[in-house]
């Protein structure tokens, strides 16, 4: 395999390279996207499942306190027959004390009942906006489950025929080029460059001079000394072709009847 052949399998696997490079960042944010919006489903379900259930056990606690209610008030009702019914001061005296500490009783049920009701409605505000926000995100992704796993899987396919022309060009190469390319590949680096003018155009420093010389022939790969990608010389592109005096010529006759 001559150089120049080498040369071109060198350009397009480092195209491939970059673009496999490219593909893979594009599939990674698709995925995350993706798991993104199925991990914030999993938590908002979990969220209002423990929710519900602390509700549930709220509602419990609301309903015992006002039977409690519901009994310091039968007890009340006694209390104040059984001083009606006293026949001396010290049962009075006794059915009052009994009465405040009822009254206390009953007033520290209300502070309860009003708390755990507050609580309630709290609870049962959160659970509305939580299944409001979970019925959006299941809609989002019930209508973009389909492009997105598609996308995904147009992309692991780009990626996998990128990677089988990226063997396939390695295959044809010498073996020392191929392993000197996969070696840099491996460390995630660009592995190649080229020079025009005396400068690898992949770290931007200027070659010695005796090494772009060797480079000139096209002969031999090189290693550029500061940034070691394998570098080749490629001969500047060709100005834009200078206006011919027969393309002037054919233009005067234009210029003229205008
Ligand atoms: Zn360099």
């Amino acid at each position: 395999m001559g150089i120049d052949a080498q040369i071109d399998s060198l350009e397009r696997l480092a195209a491939l390279d970059a673009e496999v490079k490219d593909l893979s960042v594009k599939l990674e944010a698709q995925r995350g996207e993706y798991t993104g919006l199925k991990t914030a489903q999993s938590a908002l379900e979990l969220a209002l499942a423990a929710d519900r259930i602390s509700l549930t056990e709220m509602e419990r606690t609301r309903s015992e306190l006002q039977i409690d209610h519901r009994n310091i008030v039968q007890q009340l009702d006694r209390s104040r027959d059984r001083i009606q019914r006293s026949r001396n001061e010290r049962e009075s005296q006794a059915a009052e004390r009994e009465l405040d500490e009822l009254r206390r009783l009953q007033r520290d049920r209300d502070d309860e009942l009003g708390k755990m009701v507050v609580l309630c409605d709290q609870a049962r505000t959160g659970i509305g906006d939580n299944e409001f926000k979970l019925l959006e995100l299941q809609e989002k992704l019930s209508s973009e489950e389909q492009g997105t796993l598609a996308q995904i899987h147009q992309l692991e396919a780009d990626i996998a025929g990128k990677r089988s022309g990226r063997a396939a060009l390695l295959a044809n190469l010498p073996s020392l080029t191929g392993r000197r390319y996969e070696s840099m590949h491996g460390r995630g680096k660009v592995p190649v460059a080229h020079t025009t003018d005396g400068t690898c155009r992949g770290c931007f420093v200027q070659l010695p001079p005796m090494l772009f010389h060797t480079l000139l022939g096209r002969t031999q790969f090189g290693e550029c000394p500061f940034c070691h990608r394998i570098i080749w010389y490629t001969p500047p592109v060709p100005a834009a072709a200078p206006v011919t005096p027969a393309a002037v010529t054919t233009e005067i006759p234009t210029e003229a009847s205008s």
